[in-house]
């Protein structure tokens, strides 16, 4: 396809759309003119839609940020727990060579160990601070290096007693964590014990290796996990007891199990610590990180103001602007239909005017020539009235004028009749609906009325203002377009006939609409 094609192509499209958009706003601006509270109805409408969709929109975006901070908290955790996991196998595994049974004596084993402990110290931060043996009467054994130290009772350190009872029981665990404790070895610095049992070549119960973890540098390398995301880090071992923990100041210490005993031994309650839990593999740890809802909810709470704020003026905006819109709109319409009804009204008499008699003829004869039904007209002319203003003048002219219009209006009472002033002294009167006989029985009423006022007329035939009537009525018949011309002719043409006739009648017609006018009576 040329490119010529493609523009012709697409400039038809555009004049389609156009067209389309033109018609369907027409059809708006004739439905608001129709129904301007409409303006506001869907103001309001849509003020309440942008509230209701700026609420579910923050209502989804706090659910998705507790989701979020969850799911970092969840992956904080998990980071830790490799981290220590890492260092637990290692630590399991020197454990495991301290306590084995083939080793045929602690010294060169434990200054291997050591060694072990020197080294990987230098290369990545770890943990461990000692490592030692406790025999099975619970007396650390004496260092190598320092024979002759002075021997310490361990026996009454918890792995000791878990240890040698779980042994006696046969239940002891592969690797025990011991509560947090003040080393009595090293000046009481806070340590935790990592323990596994010693057995002797008989199955018996040889004592217990131990490598101490320090508690600082287990704290130092959890708080390097402490973020704006979590409120708090910790690393419990699986009954909840807390051997280090990296708090926000702000969290609320919600899962910490008040302690009874004056110990410094914080306890959680696993049972209730929900989502961000990561076990450490390869030791019976874990680590427990608290999500910082308080501060994702915070951040939340400022955005969810400044939006629900505008979202709120922004649908004020809309509540009240559509209803000042409804207001002057209305204020436009009844303007419009003062102005209207000015230009369809006659200013001296209070009649409908020349331009809304031809409107409501020509409206009439539509209807009637679609339901095939009759439409009478009467013309009215004052008689003589030249002569009144000649001899009274026009401001009493004027008045008579005035009076004649009520008299004739008072006589076209149904709804659908319609006195007009028609121009100077004549005036006209449609009768929807009308058949000759009713049309001459109101003309005949109309001249009587106006005789009735017995307006003095000096220069008059009977000494009173009178009127001449011309009535003509047509049965409509659809296809005929100048009907209304013809009716009005015909009126014309009999008002014309009663004023040759003397004045002061009725003169009436029936015309179809094909042919010519029939005279029908003439009143006097
Ligand atoms: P005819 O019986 O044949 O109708 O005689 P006529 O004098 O009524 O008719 P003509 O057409 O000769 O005169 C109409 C008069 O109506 C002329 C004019 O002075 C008077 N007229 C027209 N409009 C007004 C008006 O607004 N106020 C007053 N006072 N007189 C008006
Ligand atoms: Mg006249
Ligand atoms: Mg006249």
């Amino acid at each position: 396809m040329s490119t010529r094609r493609v523009i012709a192509s697409f400039a038809r499209a555009g004049r389609f759309i156009g067209r389309g958009l033109r018609g369907w706003s027409r059809c708006l601006l004739g439905a608001l003119d129709a129904r301007p509270d409409l303006i506001s109805v869907a103001g309001v409408l849509c003020a309440i839609v942008v509230l209701a969709s700026t609420t579910a929109w923050l209502t989804a975006d706090r659910a998705g940020r507790i989701e979020r901070a969850q799911e970092r908290a969840q992956s904080v955790a998990s980071l830790v727990a490799g981290g220590l996991s890492a260092n637990m196998t290692i630590y399991d595994a020197l454990l495991a060579d301290m306590a084995s049974p083939a080793r045929d004596s602690s010294a060169p084993m434990t200054e291997n160990v050591r060694e072990r402990i020197r080294f990987s110290q230098a290369i990545s931060h770890e943990f461990l601070d000692d490592a030692f043996i406790v025999g099975a009467d619970g007396m650390l054994e004496a260092p190598p290096d320092n024979p002759g130290a002075a021997r310490i009772d361990l026996h009454d350190r918890d792995y000791f007693q878990a240890l040698s009872h779980g042994t006696a029981h046969g239940t002891a665990p592969e690797l025990y964590v011991s509560e947090p404790l003040a080393s009595r070895i090293r000046d009481g610095r806070r340590s935790v014990a990592l323990a596994r049992t010693i057995e002797t070549p008989g199955h018996g119960f040889g004592g217990v290796a131990v490598l101490v973890v320090r508690l600082d540098n287990l704290q130092r390398f959890i708080s390097r996990f402490e973020s704006r995301d979590v409120d708090a880090v910790r690393v419990v071992r699986e009954d909840g007891v807390v051997l280090a923990n990296a708090v926000h100041p702000d969290e609320a210490a919600s899962l910490v199990v008040p302690q009874t005993s004056a110990g410094a031994i914080e306890r959680i309650d696993m049972a209730r610590v929900k989502g961000c839990v990561a076990r450490v593999n390869s030791a019976p740890l874990a680590v427990v990180v608290t999500p910082s809802t308080e501060m994702t909810l915070r951040i939340w709470q400022r955005q969810a103001l400044w939006q629900g704020a505008l979202a709120l003026a922004f649908a004020l905006t809309l509540a009240v602007g559509s209803m000042a819109l409804e207001s002057a709109l209305r204020s436009r319409y009844k303007a419009l239909e003062k102005l209207r009804k000015i230009s369809l009204t006659d200013a001296l008499t209070g009649l409908s005017n020349r331009r809304a008699l031809d409107n409501r003829l020509d409206e009439e004869w539509r209807r009637a020539s679609r339901k095939n039904r009759q439409l009478s007209i009467l013309f009215i002319d004052i008689d003589r009235f030249k002569l009144f203003n000649d001899e009274y003048g026009h401001a009493v002219g004027d008045e008579v004028l005035r009076s004649v219009a009520q008299a004739i209006g008072s006589q076209a009472r149904r709804a659908q009749d319609m006195a007009a002033r028609y121009g100077g002294e004549e005036f006209a009167v449609v009768l929807p609906d009308t058949d000759a006989q009713e049309a001459a029985q109101i003309a005949e009423r109309v001249r009587q009325a106006v005789q009735g006022l017995r307006i003095a007329h000096a220069k008059s035939d009977t000494g009173a203002v009178t009127v001449s009537v011309g009535c003509a009525t047509i049965k409509a018949t659809p296809g005929v377009e100048d009907g209304a011309e013809k009716l009005l002719e015909s009126a014309d043409a009999q008002l014309l006939i009663a004023k040759s006739s003397g004045r002061n009648r009725v003169c009436a017609s029936v015309l179809d609409a094909f042919d010519s006018a029939q005279t029908l009576a003439a009143h006097v």
